[in-house]
């Protein structure tokens, strides 16, 4: 076991998105993901020679969406560099690339967890292209080759080396993926790779001024691999400290099978990529009238959401939470918010029911059977204590869903199932559980009080579901005593 308790941890990364524009980066290429091998691709995503390419302006409007979501300054004199490599998956030889001017400068990203709360600062996003896919275990003899997609969006945002736990990694990436979706620029699904992250790592003695000399993971796409990799290196790094050793500026590779991190390369031979301004397109200058359109026609952000749901909705922070995950779903509340200033009932409903049949039946809730109105007229029920929640929930929902159409109030009186508040009923309920049970009665006198619950359940059954609990409850108490 690797002593690391006196090390913290430093970590920087570098997340990928990749931007759902229907054509690719710089040609008319179809940049959908999924679509059978090399169908995707022309002589300009192939990079023949006398092509030329020529910029999508969705990439730069979606790059500057993320910008002003982040608070980035949008750098309106931005241009592009070749970066050149030899790959198999990389015909051109090089990649298009913002390397001295990117599009977005600086920026933060809000974190909270458990035992953190704080900003990660933002260097800057740029605009690339993604690489083609080297497929190895398809075939036993050769590696295939993919170029679908070569050419496809991405952007690159680039943090401050400022997180200091897995657990504030696991946070920043949800988040992320949550505004990317907010914004409409990305999927954000890990598992196809639409976002991807880079993660560098560094350890350095507590309280030490100095960050320590850092190895990078490539390419992790799930955040529990950027946990399993953090974790590990930080281990294999304090092994290494502890023994007298120094860490050498690796690139390492993670391998989800094994949970261990191995060198790609070493800075030693580290790639000279020779940038240089990319001749074949010209630098963009970007007027302050599209820079500011952008803006804005940008959506509510989650963020601020959260605010108004916590703050003017009075929501606890779980539920603001849960229905500030999509947007799609905290739009939803929001239409059925201007109907019914009953926020938490309504919160309820839509973490307890609507969500869960949307789920279940794979619809997107802007979908969902039955209309604003009769979802804030069913909360009601509850709150005039017309139908006891249970009974609502269990009961009158799945029939509402049946008869889509039917007022909450019709369908619960003829269901039988408005709750009577009708004292005598309950009264005379009470009176004969009491009168039923002689032994439970003694004994709760005597000091058993947690039998409430036992009286509880047999007169609510006993009313069918139609008891008011709170009266009930009342009431047993009263003449139990
Ligand atoms: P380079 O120019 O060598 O690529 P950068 O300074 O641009 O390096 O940083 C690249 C990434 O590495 C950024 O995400 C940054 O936050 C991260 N990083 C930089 N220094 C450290 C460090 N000491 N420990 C962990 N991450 C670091
Ligand atoms: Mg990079």
């Amino acid at each position: 076991m690797a002593e690391t308790s006196t090390y913290e941890t430093v970590i920087g990364l570098e997340v990928h998105v990749q931007l759902a524009t229907q054509s690719k980066a710089f040609c008319a290429d179809d940049a959908a993901f999924g679509a059978a091998p090399n169908t995707h691709i022309s002589a300009i995503s192939l990079g023949h020679p006398g092509t030329l390419p020529k910029l999508n302006e969705k990439q730069v409007e979606f790059a500057i969406r993320l910008g002003h979501a982040i608070g980035s300054e949008i750098n309106a004199n931005n241009s592009f560099d070749r970066k050149n490599y030899f790959y198999a998956d990389l015909p051109k030889g090089y990649q298009l690339t913002q390397d001295r001017a990117p599009i977005c400068i600086g920026g933060k990203v809000a974190i909270k967890g458990s035992n953190f709360n704080k900003e990660i600062r933002i260097h800057h996003v740029h605009m690339e292209e993604d690489a083609g896919k080297s497929i190895h275990d398809l075939d036993p003899k050769h590696s295939l080759i993919d170029l679908n997609r070569a050419g496809v969006p991405l952007l690159e945002i680039v943090t401050e080396p400022d997180f200091r736990s897995p657990e504030e990694v696991d946070v920043f990436m949800t988040t992320m993926r949550q505004l990317v979706r907010y914004l409409e620029i990305s999927d954000g699904n890990m598992e196809e790779g639409s976002l991807r992250c880079d993660v560098n790592i560094s350890l350095r003695k507590k309280g030490a001024a100095e960050y320590g000399e850092r190895c990078e993971v490539k390419n992790v796409n799930s955040m529990r691999f950027a946990r399993q990799a953090i974790e590990f290196e930080v281990k294999r790094q304090a092994n290494i400290l502890n023994a007298g050793g120094i860490i050498k500026r690796n690139t390492l590779n993670f391998d989800p099978a094994t949970g261990v991190t191995s060198p790609l390369r070493e800075k030693e031979d580290a790639n000279d990529y020779r940038y240089f301004p990319a001749p074949d397109l010209t630098p963009l200058e970007l007027s302050s009238e599209f820079i500011e359109k952008i803006k804005t026609n940008l959506p509510p952000l989650p963020a601020v959401l959260y605010q108004q749901f916590t703050k003017d909705f009075a929501l606890s922070e779980y539920n603001a939470n849960l229905l500030t995950q999509e947007k799609a779903v905290a739009f939803f509340f929001l239409r059925l918010s201007e109907q019914s200033k009953n926020y938490t009932g309504i919160a309820n409903l839509l973490i307890n029911k609507v969500i869960p049949f949307a789920n279940e039946q794979k619809i997107n809730i802007s979908e969902f059977p039955l209309s604003a109105k009769a979802l804030t007229d069913f909360v009601q029920l509850i709150e005039d204590g017309k139908v006891s929640s249970s009974l609502a929930y269990q009961r009158l929902f799945p029939a509402l869903i049946e008869s889509p159409d039917a007022s909450p109030l019709a369908l619960a009186e003829k269901l039988n199932m408005i709750q009577d508040g009708d004292d005598d009923f309950v009264s005379d309920l009470v009176d004969a559980a009491i009168a039923n049970n002689p032994d439970k009665v003694k004994a709760y006198q005597s000091g058993k009080k947690n039998l409430i619950g036992f009286f509880m359940g047999e007169i609510v059954r006993a009313s069918k579901g139609k008891a008011d609990p709170k009266a009930v409850n009342a009431l047993l108490r009263d003449k139990l005593s």
